[in-house]
């Protein structure tokens, strides 16, 4: 409306239909007199804000008194709708800390539940105003409460903090150091301390608990005025935990499902990623096969290790045998281990080659140049891989060549790989033959999905169809055999195994049956 050409009537037909309508329908639902008294008011009032001397043309009569009244219906207008937007200030989140039973109590005292369901709060109110703080109490003859070493926090000082006196606390010191190294103890550990009656000085220390390692509980005590230390050995249970179930329509969702930690499915999928395509190389029948090392203590806490085995099965077809081995972690295939193949590596599957090398007419820029490597033709997205063992020299964006991997194979010979979609490799890191190294695309100067390939003999583009590569993983026996054994060894793991319950403790036992009904429900 703020663009009408001038050149329209001041009421000009294309303006007055609407209200026209509108007095229409107005007529026919409301008492007659009233409803063309309202229809002749709406008309007025569009009219009114409708004519040019509200709304002229901005580009026209720029400066005059009019045009100035225009803009500032314009601004005005502007400043209307951004004040009716919406707000969008942040979300407060629930606190991720943890809150452990005492924080949970004083927040209980403050609850009302249903007494049908067992609710027993008010038994313990928080104060209110109505408390009256008593004059003076007599000092407890002991105190017991908790501490936690902090990050960069030190064994001594969290117990100075505590109120250990210093004599005390290097004994303690001394004691646990003959065990366990005192900085090498988890920052967060928490330890349960009492402290005696005090003689004049500051309390002295009676007995003092913390889970030193996740198989080590310590506590010193005070027997004939000496500080002696425990040692209970925890046992810890080290079976992998093994997870396999059907992919369906997310393999995170699934393998969640299944009862397989974050960390282990993130390392599955990014293990994965380097040998195959996770975009067509996974589909939802296919069946996976997590193991990662885990650890159990007989006191209920689990900690999940590394990933040790990535598979990935279709209707008993292995289509991925992923192995960590070596010192570096590398995760190796148990199909390429040890094999040695002779002849042209492909890097891509079923490519069939649309260019060859030589002089030829380029198709962007036109005029007839040299063409440096061969171009095959690939479904966008479609895994490359590596020719051979190589170290990545290049990865990321190269000019016309767009998203480029350049790989130096050692003895003179270089491989380069242009117009991906992304790269899947990092300056510097090492490849296995057949190893992902980045997915076809068209970035660059190209014209649709393909993968240019080169071939560098001491520096000079060569024809990479005149060269064969011989692939061999260069495993000695003795490592291949271990290879293999730690493989089956794997394989033997149940899944799900690592998940049953250890012979319970006498203690736990106990608690069990201590269970308030209210607890049950969340
Ligand atoms: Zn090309």
């Amino acid at each position: 409306m703020l663009f009408k050409p001038r050149e329209l009537p001041q009421f000009g037909t294309a303006g007055t239909a609407a209200p026209a309508a509108a007095a229409a329908l107005a007529e026919a639902a409301l008492p007659q007199g009233l409803g063309r008294r309202l229809a002749a008011n709406g008309k007025a009032l569009f009219d009114h804000f409708n004519s040019p001397a509200w709304a002229p043309d901005l580009a026209e009569d720029i400066g005059s008194a009019e045009w100035f009244r225009g803009l500032a219906t314009m601004l005005g207008l502007t400043l209307l709708a951004l004040s009716l937007g919406p707000d969008s200030s942040a979300i407060a989140a629930s606190p991720t800390m943890p809150l452990d039973s005492n924080a949970r109590e004083e927040f209980r005292s403050q609850m009302i539940q249903p007494l049908a369901l067992g609710g027993d709060t008010g038994r313990r109110m928080g104060a209110t105003m109505a408390a009256i703080p008593a004059a003076g109490v007599p000092e407890r003859t002991s105190l017991k409460f908790t501490a936690t070493l902090g990050q960069g926090d030190s064994f001594e000082r969290m117990l100075a903090r505590a109120g250990v006196s210093i004599e005390d606390a290097a004994a303690v010191s001394r004691l646990v150091g003959g065990v366990v190294a005192t900085d090498q103890i988890k920052p967060g550990t928490q330890f349960d301390i009492a402290l005696g009656s005090r003689d004049g000085g500051p309390r002295q220390l009676d007995h003092l608990a913390f889970r030193a390692r996740f198989d080590l509980d310590l506590t010193v005590s005070r027997a004939g005025g000496q500080l002696q230390l425990q040692s209970h050995a925890i046992t810890v249970d080290t079976t992998p935990l093994r997870i396999r179930g059907t992919v369906g329509t997310s393999l995170y969702l699934s393998a969640r499902a299944a009862g397989a930690p974050i960390e282990a499915i993130q390392e599955y999928l990014s293990v994965l990623d380097q040998h195959m395509s996770l975009d067509s190389g996974i589909e939802a029948g296919d069946t996976f096969d997590i193991i990662v090392s885990y650890r159990r203590a007989s006191s209920g806490e689990t900690q999940v290790g590394e990933l040790l085995f990535a598979g990935l099965e279709q209707g008993g077809r292995l289509k991925a045998q992923l192995l960590r081995w070596g010192k570096d972690g590398q995760f190796f295939e148990a199909s390429g281990m040890g094999q040695r193949r002779t002849g042209l590596i492909m890097p891509v599957v079923g490519g069939r080659i649309t260019s060859n090398f030589g002089a030829r007419r380029h198709p962007v820029l036109g005029y007839t140049r040299m063409h440096s490597g061969v171009d095959f033709g690939a479904g966008y997205g479609a895994p490359i891989y590596a020719v051979g063992d190589a170290r990545v020299i290049f990865s990321g964006w190269n000019g016309g060549h767009g998203n480029y991997v350049k790989l130096d194979h050692g003895g003179g010979y270089a491989t380069a790989y242009a117009h991906m979609s992304r790269t899947a490799v990092g300056v510097g890191g090492g490849v296995r033959a057949g190893q992902v190294i980045g997915y076809v695309g068209s970035t660059g100067l190209s014209t649709g999905p393909h993968l240019h390939y080169e071939l560098y003999r001491n520096g000079t583009a060569v024809n990479p169809m005149s060269v064969r590569f011989t692939v061999s993983n260069q495993v000695d026996p003795g490592e291949l055999a271990a290879y293999k054994a730690r493989m089956a060894q794997l394989k033997t793991v149940k899944p799900g195994a690592a998940m049953q319950s250890l012979a319970p403790r006498q203690a736990s036992v106990g608690q069990a049956s201590n269970g308030r009904e209210i607890d049950k429900l969340s």
